[in-house]
């Protein structure tokens, strides 16, 4: 009886919370573009490897130098990287003397499709302070000549995509996520918190390099839960839950309320910023994740189509494209 997915939903606390590392729950999580996109994406390093590819970088030693990071972690992230087909490596044409250089690392169409995902993180970091060492760079708008200030739009109608404006459905919700999880909880909190620290408080990128931050936030986007229900719907274990609700609290992106003898976890105005980010990842995983299948969970705007997002100028009012970016280092 427990366990079938036919019973109705259970009442929030009668059910004792689950063991903490208990093997794999009954259910797997509902399969989302966004899980699907998050198991390529959220590794703490990925993202903060493709930035570097976005920002030109090619070379082992480049990367390595940008990013301080151990030599193997990084030669295996790339590893990954060319197995996902999001990098590839070339080599160089021979210098004059007749020596080969170093292969690069390129990324591929399907990581610079990644682009708005990209945008969303600078713009989150622009909007919020202590930022400095964090964006080394401004982007400037080609088009109109500003520095990029931009919404994420639907294409369709132009109008804002925010969390009140977007509805999420499930077109398959018996469909659910079979694939192990990546590696988690095991070695998440060590690596979240250097890898926050060593790349100057990158908020947003080692956000997105834990899953479970990320679902935690796309659900409450949808509306405000107590942990329980969390547990729940993402089949998450209760003390992973629990540990990404106080990290998200400490960063300011939750807060927590009382309701009678439970607690709800909202969402505070600043993490508006991320919804952009996670529907531009979820899109991705429209794209590139669901092996050529309709998306398990399209998101539907509020003029009625299945929202394709995009930023758009807010000086100019374009839709942003790479073409029409410069980046332009301080100093
Ligand atoms: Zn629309
Ligand atoms: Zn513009």
């Amino acid at each position: 009886m427990l366990g079938s997915r036919k019973e109705p939903a259970r009442v929030p606390g009668l059910m004792p919370d689950p063991m903490p590392d208990a093997p794999a729950l009954p259910e797997g999580p509902p399969a989302t573009s966004l899980r699907r996109a998050l198991r390529i994406l959220s590794d703490p390093w990925t993202m903060l490897i493709l930035k570097e590819a976005f920002n030109g970088t090619r070379r082992f030693s480049a990367f390595q130098r940008a990013l301080n990071i151990p030599k193997q972690t990084l030669s295996l992230r790339l590893t990954a990287l060319c197995h996902e087909q999001m990098l590839y490596r070339r080599f160089p044409a021979p210098q004059s003397g007749g020596t080969q250089a170093a292969p690069e690392y390129a990324p591929t169409a399907k990581t610079f499709d990644l682009a708005d995902a990209m945008y969303a993180i600078w713009l989150w970091h622009r909007a919020n302070p202590g930022v400095e060492e964090v964006l080394p760079f401004d982007i400037i708008h080609k088009s109109c000549g500003h520095l990029l200030e931009a919404d994420y739009c639907c294409t369709a109608c132009g109008g804002p995509a925010h969390s009140t404006s977007v509805t999420i459905q499930r077109s398959q919700p018996e469909q659910v996520e079979t694939e192990p999880r990546p590696r988690l909880a095991r070695r998440n909190d060590a690596s979240f918190t250097a890898t926050s620290s060593q790349s100057g408080g990158m908020v947003a990128a080692s956000l997105v390099g834990d899953l479970p931050c990320n679902e935690i936030l796309f659900l409450l986007f949808q509306g405000p839960r107590h942990p329980l229900a969390i547990t729940q719907e993402l089949a998450l274990g209760a003390p992973v839950v629990r540990d990404r609700l106080d990290k998200l609290k400490a960063l300011n992106l939750v807060r927590e309320e009382v309701q009678g003898r439970r607690l709800v976890y909202h969402l505070l105005p600043r993490a508006e910023g991320f919804f952009p980010l996670l529907l531009a990842i979820a899109d991705w995983g429209d794209r590139w994740c669901n092996d050529g299948q309709p998306p398990p969970d399209p998101r539907i705007h509020a003029c009625g189509a299945i929202l394709r997002g995009r930023y758009r100028c807010r000086h100019c009012a374009e839709w942003v494209s790479r073409d029409q970016l410069e980046l332009r280092f301080h100093g």
